[in-house]
């Protein structure tokens, strides 16, 4: 799977247009699971292909183009039948070629040629997605995962054998009393040191948010037993047996959890960030505005409606984007290009400075707001106005 340095990585890159060279990505969806034949997803990345040729010769594209696509074609072949979704990143100009396995949630299969990769199908995969730690537990046992992007890697486990002293007087008949205070002390002591080992992972910085799967008899007693810090980064819970339950399962269960989750906050946070835009606080909205804000480094997070795109200009000397189409740039004076799509230029800049970025769906208010907003960690306006009232 791919990496944050990865992607950060292909947000850096760019084409050398002047000397012909384009950036080709390649989105591979996968067809549903209950489609054996998978003919669908063979057709549909051969005819993206040959239109992706038609429309390079077109555009008198150099033949370097044509390398890749015929690459993308073999490997698309190989990756028929599979579950998988993929993705690849090419411009053999620059001798750059890069695949991907990816979760199987793109919204579809598609070939993008243009000068810089287009990042918009992962951003909406991964944009806001929280390193996850999962714990299932029980009373003696504790396995420790990480979940990324499908992704279930088991880290760690911990595992108290009851002590034989306390499982023998529950044998020999006597103080059944006391055996169960042992049995119940032993399981208190298993609890912290579950939360013991969750909260030095969570000082660590190993993991950002938690997910705990374990029987309900045993939650209360458990989580009484996460110190403060781990307890308000649990994100939800599922129902599950340490003996029995597989990885599967519980990637399944987690994944669900977080779906929920980033859905949820996303909602949460656009609306916050509409409410500060009104009282002038901590938010903006509209493409003008939120170009400005991302020039500034004020963003924190960004905020766009599922199908947003717009029109803008991209300084050729300088980068700076602007909201009007003008022919020359109005920080540096020089020439500008024409963003078909000015979400294009904005995802790399959101990757690169590891903005939290939201795509939503149906979201009224946002729609209503321009379709894009931020939530800001600083004014920059405000930030000067204090220090002209100090100076003078
Ligand atoms: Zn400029």
């Amino acid at each position: 799977m791919i990496t944050r340095d990865e992607i950060r990585e292909l947000a850096a890159f760019s084409a050398d247009e002047k000397n012909g060279a384009c950036a080709l990505s390649f989105y591979f969806q996968p067809d549903a699971p209950q489609d054996r034949s998978h003919r669908r997803e063979a057709i549909l990345a051969k005819d993206l292909v040959k239109q992706a040729v038609k429309e390079a010769e077109g555009k008198g594209r150099n033949g370097g183009l044509h390398a890749d696509l015929d690459r993308i074609l073999e490997v698309a072949g190989r990756w028929r039948g599979h579950p998988r979704g993929h993705a690849v990143f090419a411009c053999s100009a620059q001798n750059y070629w890069k695949e991907f396995d990816l979760p199987p949630r793109l919204a579809a299969t598609g070939i993008f040629i243009q000068s810089r990769f287009q990042l918009k199908p992962l951003a909406a995969l991964l944009g806001a997605q929280p390193s996850l730690r999962v714990v299932v537990v029980d009373r003696q046992r504790a396995r420790f995962f990480d979940l990324r992007l499908d992704e279930l890697h088991e880290r760690d486990a911990i595992v108290h054998m009851l002590s034989r002293n306390a499982a023998n007087y529950g044998y020999q008949g006597y103080d059944a009393g006391h055996a169960e205070r042992r049995i119940s002390d032993e399981a208190l002591q298993h609890f912290k040191a579950v939360g013991e080992r969750l909260r030095s992972g969570r000082d660590k910085g190993i993991w950002e948010r938690l997910i705990v799967g374990c029987q309900d008899s045993n939650w209360p007693e458990f989580e009484a037993n996460l110190h403060p810090s781990v307890r308000q980064r649990v994100i939800g819970r599922f129902s599950a047996d340490v003996a029995s339950v597989g990885s599967e399962e519980i990637r399944d269960r987690a994944n669900a959890i977080l779906e929920r989750w980033t859905e949820e906050r996303g909602r949460l946070k656009a609306e916050e960030a509409l409410a500060f835009a009104k009282s002038n606080g901590r938010g903006v909205t509209g493409l003008r505005r939120v170009l400005q804000a991302l020039e500034t480094g004020e963003v924190q997070t960004l905020f766009l409606s599922d199908n947003y795109s717009a029109h803008a200009v991209e300084c050729t000397n300088c980068g700076h984007l602007d909201a009007h189409v003008v022919r020359s740039c109005m920080a540096c004076g020089g020439p500008t290009r024409e963003l078909a799509d000015v979400t294009d230029a904005i995802i790399p800049i959101a990757i690169r400075r590891d903005i939290e970025l939201f795509y939503l769906k149906d979201h009224d208010e946002l729609d209503l707001a321009g379709n894009i907003a931020a939530l800001l960690r600083f004014r920059a306006d405000q930030n000067r106005t204090g220090q002209i009232a100090a100076a003078s």
